[in-house]
């Protein structure tokens, strides 16, 4: 059976792989397989309307009503979903950090959960097994709702201590990546009454950085923080499921490091666990365990986060890239609860500049080895064998624990590629053992590629 869904729903070409068709034919499978009234919202990408009424159109023809909601954030559609009892699942148009001509759908459980990865596979069964149309009679309605956004804003607003927000007087600049947050996160921070500078905030603007909030296409927003004298930046990616930081002296803050300080300050009113992909850097583990929390990994993956906070009941997660979890708003990365956490965050423990120097530094190195699909289990296994004196975590790949760091090795699930991934206190040990293991990965390859 032929596979749709990657580890961030579908992603393709509009136009070229993501087609009306497709959008269509996707879209009958995601109302079969949901049953029951379906949620839809797009972020601000120019294809949005073309793929949204195809994929609403497709819930309408298997007979299933559909409510659309605009333009919105993720999150904001997770909690529309888990809000309201009588929608079975949801289905985002986005193609998250992805290149403006792309886009993608990403399926939403009925508890606001992204779509487990059984309920994506029924998905692509009913895909692939096409089924008639709904007679006549029965074709699905098409409802709208324009509340989501403000219900989503107030839903965080009552979650932080607004009033200590609003006495510190904050100047904010936010860079929303002309994405589906700017209908919400500088909403959220006017009723924080925080003073707020804004670039690239118009969604139907040609975007004015690349999507991803990388440092690299974070230079304005960095420049703009120290200028203007601001207090914080705030960067999402777009789709509004992750937030990243600039400090007030226009330091770009890695999504390991805002997990770190988010998750002292958590743990200072909650004591608990908190948890995280193996991937994410021992800042975070370092921190939690000084600040009295026990530290709880996962496969990478935010999915795997969700449903293991869950499981054991976490106070706080999320991944390395700014991808913040808040189990008393919901279980999804969340961009705006995330910035909103940080403000309070700042209003009782001073300059996010201070917060980041305090933390433990580490360094990281990452080396990418080619390595064919049919040849990443026997490298697997070599790595296994050949680790196999030393301490080691198997949750998701290989992790070697040193004492000053670890070496994560893990294959690719998107590209014919091992990935070697080093940290360390020390930043030539960082690469010299990233090197040592990409080495060791090359020998066996050209040995059996050649045999
Ligand atoms: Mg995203």
């Amino acid at each position: 059976m032929g596979v749709l869904f990657g580890t961030n729903g579908i992603r393709g070409v509009a136009g070229e792989t993501i087609t009306p068709k497709f959008a269509f034919r996707i879209g009958k499978a995601i109302g079969k397989v949901y049953g029951g009234t379906v949620a839809v919202a797009t972020d601000a990408r120019s294809s949005a309307d073309m793929v949204r009424s195809a994929v609403v159109s497709g819930i309408a023809a298997a007979g299933i009503d559909a409510v659309e909601l605009g333009m919105l954030p993720t999150p904001a559609l997770q909690y529309f979903v888990r809000t309201h009892d009588g929608i079975s699942g949801g289905a985002v148009i986005t193609a998250s950090h992805n290149p403006p001509e792309f886009n993608g759908i990403k399926c939403i459980s009925s508890d606001g959960t992204e779509a487990h990865r059984m309920e994506e596979s029924s998905i692509e069964d009913a895909y692939f097994h096409e089924f008639p149309n709904a007679d006549p009679g029965s074709t699905g309605e098409i409802y709208s709702y324009s509340g989501a956004a403000r219900d989503y804003a107030d839903a965080v607003l009552s979650r932080v201590d607004r009033g200590k927000i609003r006495e510190s007087g904050f100047t904010v600049c936010i860079d929303c990546a002309n994405g589906a947050s700017c209908y919400t996160s500088p909403a959220v921070l006017s009723g924080l009454g925080v003073r707020t500078i804004s670039i690239n905030s118009d969604p139907r603007g040609n975007p004015g950085r690349g999507i991803e909030p990388s440092e690299d296409n974070l230079a304005d927003l960095m420049s703009m923080v120290k200028e203007t004298g601001a207090d914080l930046g705030i960067a999402h990616d777009g789709d509004a499921d992750r937030c990243i930081f600039i400090t007030p002296d226009g330091k770009f803050v890695s999504g390991d490091q805002s997990m770190a300080v988010i998750a002292s300050y958590v743990l200072s009113s909650a004591s608990g666990k908190v948890v995280t992909p193996v991937n994410t850097s021992s800042v975070v583990s370092d921190t939690v365990r000084d600040a009295g929390g026990e530290m709880v990994y996962t496969r990478v993956g935010a999915p795997a986060v969700a449903r293991k906070m869950i499981e054991c009941g976490a106070v706080f997660g999320g991944e390395e890239n700014g991808g913040l979890i808040f189990p008393e708003m919901q279980y999804c990365r969340d961009g705006a609860m995330t910035m909103a956490k940080m403000l309070e965050c700042v209003s009782e423990r001073g300059s996010l500049s201070d917060l980041v120097r305090g933390l433990p530094e580490y360094h990281s190195a990452k080396i990418k080895v080619p390595c064919p699909d049919d040849k990443k289990k026997a490298l697997s296994d070599f790595f296994s064998a050949r680790v196999s004196d030393l301490e080691t975590d198997n949750t998701d790949g290989i992790k070697v624990l040193f004492e000053d760091g670890w070496v994560l090795m893990r294959p690719s699930g998107t590209e014919p590629a091992y990935r070697i991934f080093s940290e360390s206190r020390s930043e030539t040990t960082a690469r010299s053992r990233a090197e040592e293991y990409a080495g060791m990965a090359e020998e066996f390859l050209s040995e059996k590629l050649s045999s």
